[in-house]
């Protein structure tokens, strides 16, 4: 039960601290409303930051990586979840979900700290296009979303200007160019790459556009090329909601930040059909606890605010709050990356040392498949993108001994690598729904995940492994190997889709402003609301779409509507 003492009164509640929430807060207490963000996780700081620090001061060398899986069996499967930073995410023992037997799903970076997933994210931050928004329209499969390029360019243009992104201009009309900081050079194997695969083929190789300054900005350094950004960043140089966006909220004053708190179910009041706050319970004293506002904004992460709101029903709302339309947990997307390939440049060899830079950051081929003025592709729908990174190491491979092969380790090894990010079309059967038989510590009902491939998933996985070895050939790479396995289990990290956007009460959860279509005064400003998941990476468009919802909000409060 609650306890007495904790009802306190904001005007916006918000769920989550990432990449979605802390937008929220900056904006809404920026402008003058009192706002609690209620999080999970506990609260980051820069000594927890752990990017130079060698591994082997750790007590396992950064080595024993079946000790990190023991509280992180899922977690762990990526390696951004190891023993600098297993802290950081959820004990998948204390908090886990299910699957049916033959639908398994990893369901990874579940991070349990102020910042969120910002915190070790891959920082490739991509515009949506129209051919995005609009991609029913183009191939007529699915949904248009309610909302158009237009709608979003000025946010692109607020959110980039201040996180920081490092890119270059090419003038794609399906990938729009943004507020870049001046471009991170690419290596000797990157520009082989972009030039030929250009001159041979004509597809785009860019600087994949990253949230890591070369410029400083709000007392933030430029990158210094360290390299493991996933373990913090003491001079602040990549984004992440915990050093940037959320201080930025509590520095107005008018945010309080609430950690450790667990939310559990938005309280309704069914006299007026509105929210009035939210139940969380804390995690460390595991009591439960209410809050109120006059309005609530999910930003627990895609799955996890469908969970609080699937677990938010009542009479008036039986099967979860905001689910008159049963969309709600359905049209589960996720990337598929399991198609690719790799080669080597042994011509750019060169005498390597310990002390070189190492760039954070690769590059991204655009997309190529399906494109406005082109034919449609014959096997399958909408396309995919690849991320890419090149490799330099000692050749520790080198034959003989004595001088000779101290000479020879020093060649350094140039490989490449390029893996596709695919679009997985929304289908209503990929679905999450609470787990009656399930809780986690806390008490709180888990989700059961349902996911699948399709045959468009499938086609699209040869082809990225297909066009990888044409590309890595037209730029004359040696030793080229190819891949293209099946996405499951998926690779979840971006996640989207569950409480769609539409203009279609009936069949979609949220409007063009990620305000839910059942309760006026409860928004979802994660990736739920995507009405499709484009390959490009979706953290750009959330941060944005977060932007723009809030001015909404509180348009809506100013005119008395909440
Ligand atoms: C390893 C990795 C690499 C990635 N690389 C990229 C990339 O290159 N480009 C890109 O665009 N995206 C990338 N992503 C995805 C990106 O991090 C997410 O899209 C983004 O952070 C999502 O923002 P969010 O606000 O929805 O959730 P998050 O940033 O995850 O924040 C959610 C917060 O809500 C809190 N929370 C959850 N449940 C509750 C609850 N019940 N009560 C209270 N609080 C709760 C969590 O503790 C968390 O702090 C990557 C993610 C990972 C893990
Ligand atoms: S590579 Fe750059 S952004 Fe990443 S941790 Fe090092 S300095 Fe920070």
């Amino acid at each position: 039960m609650p306890t007495p003492d904790s009802p306190t009164n904001f005007d916006v509640l918000i769920v989550g601290s990432g990449a979605s929430g802390g937008w929220a807060a900056k904006r809404l207490s920026e402008a003058g409303l009192n706002v609690a963000i209620v999080e999970a996780g506990r609260p980051q700081s820069d000594e927890n930051f752990t990017e130079h620090k060698p591994a082997f001061e750790l007590k396992y060398r950064a080595m024993a990586d079946s000790i990190v899986a023991k509280n992180h069996p899922i977690q762990s499967k990526f390696d951004v979840c190891n023993e600098y930073t297993q802290d950081w995410f959820v004990n998948d023992h204390d908090e886990p979900y299910t699957t049916p037997a033959d639908k398994t799903f990893n369901w990874m970076g579940r991070l349990r700290m102020t910042g969120g997933r910002t915190n070790v994210w891959g920082r490739v931050s991509l515009r949506f296009s129209d051919w995005d928004f609009k991609s029913a329209s183009h191939d007529g499969y699915g949904e248009d979303w309610p909302i158009s390029y237009a709608d979003v360019a000025p946010y692109y243009d607020i959110v980039e200007k201040y996180v920081g992104i490092t890119g270059m201009a090419e003038g794609l009309e399906h990938l729009p160019d943004g507020q870049f900081q001046p471009p991170m050079p690419l290596t000797c194997q990157e520009t082989v790459f972009r030039e030929k695969v250009k001159a041979k083929l004509g597809r785009t190789v860019t600087l994949a556009r990253s949230a890591n300054l070369t410029r400083p900005i709000n007392g933030r350094g430029p990158c210094h090329y360290c390299g493991p950004c996933e373990r913090g960043c003491i001079t602040h140089s990549y984004f992440n909601s915990a050093f940037t966006t959320v201080p930025d909220a509590l520095k107005t004053g008018k945010c309080k930040l609430i950690s450790n708190a667990m939310v559990h179910r938005v309280l309704m009041d069914p006299a007026t059909n509105r929210a009035r706050g939210l139940l969380y319970v804390d995690r460390v004293t595991k009591q439960s606890r209410e809050l109120t506002a006059r309005a609530v904004v999910l930003c627990a992460q895609s799955q996890e605010s469908t969970r609080i709101l699937l677990n938010s029903g009542t009479r008036e709302h039986p099967n979860g709050l905001a689910n008159s339309s049963g969309a709600l947990g359905h049209y589960l997307t996720a990337h598929v990356r399991s198609g690719g390939g790799r080669g080597e440049f042994p011509e750019l060899s060169h005498k390597k040392s310990l002390a070189g830079p190492n760039k954070p950051v690769g590059i991204y081929v655009a997309r190529f498949r399906n494109l406005k003025n082109d034919p449609p592709y014959k096997k399958f729908l909408r396309g995919y993108g690849y991320e890419g990174e090149s490799a330099s190491s000692f050749n520790f491979r080198a034959p003989g001994f004595g001088n000779a092969f101290k000479q020879s380790v020093l060649q350094s090894r140039e490989s490449f690598e390029i893996t596709g990010f695919g679009e997985v079309l929304p289908r209503f059967d990929n679905f999450v729904e609470i787990d009656a038989e399930k809780k986690d510590i806390f008490g709180i009902p888990v989700l059961k995940i349902h996911m699948s491939d399709h045959e468009n998933e499938i086609a699209m996985i040869k082809d990225m492994g297909d066009s990888a070895g044409e590309m890595l050939e037209a730029a004359g790479a040696k030793n080229i190997r190819t891949y293209a396995n099946p996405s499951a289990p998926r690779w979840a990290l971006h996640e989207a889709g569950i409480a769609r956007m539409g203009a279609n009460p009936k069949t979609s959860v949220l409007n063009g402003f990620q305000q839910t279509h059942d309760v006026k005064n409860v928004f979802v400003m994660d990736a739920s609301g995507f009405t499709t998941n484009p390959c490009q990476n979706p953290t750009l468009t959330i941060m944005s779409l977060a932007v723009r919802s809030c001015d909404r909000l509180m348009d809506e409060m100013k005119h008395q509507n909440l």
